[in-house]
């Protein structure tokens, strides 16, 4: 047991197996799975976590047919070549101590390709393409591809399986009536509904050993309309503990739900409570899931008995070691997830590697690599941004001696304003990590400290990271009294009046308006408030904001899609609540006594407000750079200071970490 987390390190039996530990990690489809070297980078990064003690684990999907793929390039795993190709993945994970199921994820209607099946031909809301209607030979063919499968991934070497009944995915269309409109024995009564995962799950006990663990991912809470109701939930969850499955995993909200489930809006273990519902009605254990990103959430869910155990997912893509520094009583130096999506979902949903913003060695762990240098060197970093600060780490990681300076009398640039966003007080954990990390690798931080040519002398080399100020864009009256830039309203050295014109909708204009729109960040902490906030099983909370917001952007066309794919909604939903104006295609004029006056479709418009916050993004501050250059000393910029057109955390950080690696 662990003197930290007492609950947490207790171990846990599942199936004949006992688990020195009862943290999951859960399902990730990095798009590792489709590249040509995939199951080598998949083994590489599965083997790091396992290393590391995180004792169970599971794989992103994997379709038992082709009609259940999630898109036209994801192979099936349902041959011999298949579980031969998958052989190094579980071996990886076995030489390090670890064990890993592989998830069977049918993706019903989700899929993105022509072939999809439903149970009822009805489109999903977030998909173009219509699915067929599912024959009573196909569910039988389904079943038993399942059970194909599960066989072929115990010839893999793999522990288990996780089978996917949640998230909207065609299980979970059948149990659901929203998606089940069949008048067969699939259909109609809960009995009929619940059918096809209890066919699937006593399929797959039967193909397998009983010593290989069958996982079921549950949907406690479907939040969308027509879900299924917790009574149903319950029963559910009972039938698959008597099909034979020997554990539960829990899943939270379709992917077509209006509410969300992963993103910052979310309290951390905001949704242990839907799990908790299990609890006392089976025999098997139960597992959390969603927005449980450090110990000490983890630990309260078990010791609250709210489940038996925790699924953590992205927490394992920003550190690797998360267990392994848990059991060490090291929490506070975990590299926490601060559930931006930026580099993982995001990524996935782009076609793109997933990786993590903060660590992006995540999925890249074949290629981005370093060792001790053989020639230590005294290198400048300027500027104690993110971009410095992930250099500097891996600068010194290797044996250089880093000297760091920083203007302000803290470190953190422009994620250190971010923070005051709601949501985004979870960027206060990674800048908690880097000074952490700058203390123990020694880096010689000076805070108040504007480094000057002269400061710079003595070095090898210097890392340029001086980051970007604020555009003041070329309107006139930009210095007007109300008149103020993000930085100065977001670090309170000025106060908003009641109406305020912010000009730029960009990701940072979207977050000062949803700054703007928040009378209180509750929502973002309190599982409670969120509920009440959002509508979950219970009475949405009426919303009223303390401000009355205009929010302009020069081009013409959709308003707020800065922020990524899969968070942007949630901001943009937020702002309607808000009753936000959203003024698009604007020339800007004036700003002047009688507010901010704006050409559109060759009309002026003059719009009376109290403040105007500039958010026409950024420019570089590179002011060092030719001095440097004609002093000869070596000097790398990156970052804000090399490029402030789109620049966001992600490009700084993984700018630093390639530049250190190979410096
Ligand atoms: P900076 O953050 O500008 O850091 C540069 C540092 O250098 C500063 O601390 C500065 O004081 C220092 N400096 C400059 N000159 C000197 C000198 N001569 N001597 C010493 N020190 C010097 N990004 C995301 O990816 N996701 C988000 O959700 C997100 N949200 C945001 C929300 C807001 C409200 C804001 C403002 C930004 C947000 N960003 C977000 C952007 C992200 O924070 C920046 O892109 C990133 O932090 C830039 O890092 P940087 O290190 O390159 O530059
Ligand atoms: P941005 O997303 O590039 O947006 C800049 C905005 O300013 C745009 O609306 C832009 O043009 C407007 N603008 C530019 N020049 C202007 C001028 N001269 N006059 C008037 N308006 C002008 O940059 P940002 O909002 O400053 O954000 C900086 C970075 O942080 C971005 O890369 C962003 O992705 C990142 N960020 C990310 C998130 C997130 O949640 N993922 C949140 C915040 C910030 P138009 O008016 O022409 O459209
Ligand atoms: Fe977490 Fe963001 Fe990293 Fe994804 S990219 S794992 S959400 S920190």
């Amino acid at each position: 047991m662990s003197d930290f987390y007492p609950h947490l390190f207790t171990p846990i039996r599942i199936g004949p197996h006992e688990l020195p530990n009862r943290i999951l990690m859960g399902s990730m489809h990095t798009g590792l799975e489709e590249l040509e070297d995939g199951v080598v980078r998949l083994a590489a990064f599965y083997r790091e976590r396992a290393e590391a003690d995180c004792a169970l684990m599971v794989t992103g999907g994997f379709s038992p047919d082709l009609a259940g793929s999630l898109n036209a390039h994801t192979p099936p795993f349902d041959s011999e070549a298949q579980a031969e190709a998958h052989k190094p993945i579980p071996a990886a994970v076995h030489d390090a101590g670890g064990r890993i199921l592989l998830q069977l994820l049918h993706a019903g209607r989700y899929g993105y390709h022509q072939h999809i099946v439903a149970p009822s031909p009805i489109r999903a809301p977030i998909n173009r393409i219509a699915p067929r209607e599912m024959t009573e030979d196909d569910i039988q063919a389904t079943i038993a591809a399942f059970a194909a499968s599960a066989k072929l991934a115990r010839r893999a070497g793999y522990d288990g399986v996780e089978v996917m009944g949640s998230e909207g995915y065609l299980i979970n269309e059948f149990t659901a009536p929203r998606t089940n409109k069949r008048t067969d024995r699939w259909g109609g009564p809960f009995e009929n509904r619940a059918r096809l995962p209890q066919e699937i799950v006593k399929a797959v006990r039967a193909a397998t050993a009983p010593d290989f663990i069958v996982m079921y991912r549950i949907s406690v809470l479907d939040i969308v309309e027509d879900g299924s109701p917790p009574e149903e939930v319950i029963t559910l969850a009972k039938r698959m503990e008597a099909a034979g499955a020997d554990v539960l995993n829990s899943g939270i909200g379709w992917h077509e739900a209006s509410v969300p489930t992963i993103t910052q809006a979310v309290p951390r273990g905001g949704y242990a409570w839907a799990s908790q519902l299990l609890m006392g009605e089976v025999g098997i254990p139960v597992i959390a899931v969603n927005r449980i990103n450090m110990p000490e959430t983890a630990e309260r869910v078990v010791a609250d008995g709210q489940a038996d155990m925790v699924s953590m997912a992205r927490p394992f893509l920003s550190d690797a070691a998360f267990v392994r520094k848990a059991w060490e009583g090291r929490a506070l130096d975990i590299n926490t997830c601060i559930a931006c999506n930026q580099a993982c979902l995001d990524h996935y949903f782009d076609g793109k590697i997933s990786s993590c913003l903060v660590n992006p060695r995540a999925c890249r762990e074949t290629e981005l690599n370093w060792t001790a240098t053989d020639t230590p060197e005294r290198i400048a970093v300027v500027g104690a941004g993110v971009a410095g600060l992930a250099t500097a780490e891996v600068l010194a990681e290797r044996g250089h001696r880093v000297t760091m300076f920083e203007a302000h009398d803290h470190i953190g640039g422009q994620f250190a304003i971010a923070r005051h966003i709601p949501g985004k007080e979870e960027f206060d954990e990674t800048l908690r990590y880097y000074a952490r990390r700058m203390n123990q690798l020694g880096v010689d931080l000076r805070l108040k400290r504007k480094a000057e040519e002269s400061d710079l002398e003595d070095f090898d080399r210097v890392v340029l990271a001086s980051g970007v100020v604020p555009r003041i864009p070329d309107i006139e009256g930009s210095d007007h009294p109300m008149a103020m830039t993000y930085t100065e309203l977001l670090t309170g050295a000025r106060k908003p009046g009641r109406k305020v014109c912010i000009v730029g909708a960009g990701g940072i204009g979207v977050d000062v308006a949803v700054y703007l729109a928040e009378r209180d960040g509750r929502s973002h902490t309190d599982p409670t408030a969120f509920r009440r906030r959002w509508g979950v099983n219970a009475r949405p909370e009426p919303v009223d904001p303390p401000h009355e917001i205009i929010l302009l952007q020069r081009r013409k066309g959709k308003m707020g899609a800065g922020p990524g794919k899969t968070t942007g909604w949630v901001h943009r939903l937020t702002l309607q609540k808000a009753n936000v104006e959203m003024v698009p295609g604007v020339t800007y004029r004036r700003i002047g006594n009688d507010g901010l006056t704006v050409e559109v479709d060759g009309e002026l418009r003059t719009i009376p407000c109290d403040s105007v916050v500039l958010c026409a993004g950024q420019e570089s501050v590179r002011d060092l750079e030719s001095a440097l250059d004609a002093a000869g000393t070596p000097v790398h910029v990156i970052g804000g200071a090399a490029h402030a057109a789109k620049l966001d955390a992600k490009r700084a950080i993984l700018e630093g970490v390639t530049l250190a690696a190979r410096l």
